[in-house]
């Protein structure tokens, strides 16, 4: 890690030795001919441990002054391509069409600042991922796999819940970092769900929950005004509910309900 300049706003807190990306790589039960897509790579130390488990890794890295050392420490593997730029605004559709393979995946040791941002990228733009297998912050982690009526359950975990069986697989300590972050980790995996609840809008649903949980101590008569009251009102009724309950009472098949409800 000599002569690195860490860049703090890229949120570059690098693995500093092979036990945790050798683990990470065994817990994520790579299938054969599959594609990993790796966001941050930083000097590698994940990747050079994907390469020999998968049929090709694809790494977006925002920071082209790692190029150097990336390509030095990722030379004797022919299935890595670099892409260098911002994960967020690339067209990742447009690069999985170069690419042949039966499984995607996504593993990867993320930039905290953007951890959110990027998992709501693979929903939204509708990437066929079967696998997410992520370092993320503790108490992001926590909030990801939250239960109804907890105080972390918020709109993303719906979301998440709705495509993947959430895992969390094990910690990590801030002491396996260079430069020491202020905060542990935890590794997480989303499982694709092989069905998934019927949706007539999805857009619907997305708009729906996200407008639920607007403002979090309000109830859904509040926060659901521009919507149907009445069948929302109905829908609720069958679970013993009303409009004054909040969004974070509700499971995952009530949000579907209520938003095919009105589809
Ligand atoms: N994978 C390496 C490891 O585990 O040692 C580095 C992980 S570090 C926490 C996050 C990495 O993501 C950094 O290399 C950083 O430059 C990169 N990064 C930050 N923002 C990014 C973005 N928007 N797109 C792609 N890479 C990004």
């Amino acid at each position: 890690m000599k002569n690195i300049q860490f860049k703090k706003k890229y949120g570059q807190n690098f693995l500093k030795d092979d036990s945790i990306p050798k683990k990470i790589v065994a817990y994520s039960e790579i299938p054969e001919d599959t594609l990993v897509i790796e966001i941050g790579p930083g000097t590698g130390a994940l990747t050079k441990e994907l390469a020999p488990c998968c049929k090709q890794v694809i790494a977006y890295e925002i920071d082209d002054s790692l190029s150097p050392i990336l390509a030095d420490n990722l030379k004797m593997y022919s299935n890595i391509d670099i892409i260098y730029g911002d994960f967020l605004t690339r067209n990742i559709k447009e690069d999985l069409k170069n690419y042949s393979y039966s499984h995607l995946y996504v593993i990867a040791n993320l930039p905290y600042y953007i951890t959110t941002p990027i998992l709501l990228k693979l929903i939204e733009e509708h990437i066929s991922v079967d696998k997410i297998v992520v370092m993320v912050q503790k108490e992001v982690g926590i909030r990801f796999s939250a239960e109804p009526g907890s105080r972390d359950y918020s709109s993303i975990t719906v979301f998440f819940h709705y495509y993947f069986q959430l895992k969390k697989l094990f910690d990590v300590s801030r002491n396996c970092f260079v430069p020491k972050p202020n905060v542990d980790s935890v590794i997480l995996s989303f499982t694709k769900k092989e069905k998934q609840l019927p949706l007539k809008d999805q857009e619907l649903f997305f708009q729906l929950v996200r407008d639920a949980f607007q403002y979090k101590r309000k109830t859904l008569k509040n926060n659901l005004k521009k919507y149907d009251l009445a069948i929302i009102e109905q829908v609720l009724s069958r679970y013993s509910l009303d409009l004054s309950v909040r969004a974070e009472a509700l499971p995952l098949e009530i949000f579907v309900e209520l938003s095919n409800a009105l589809a």
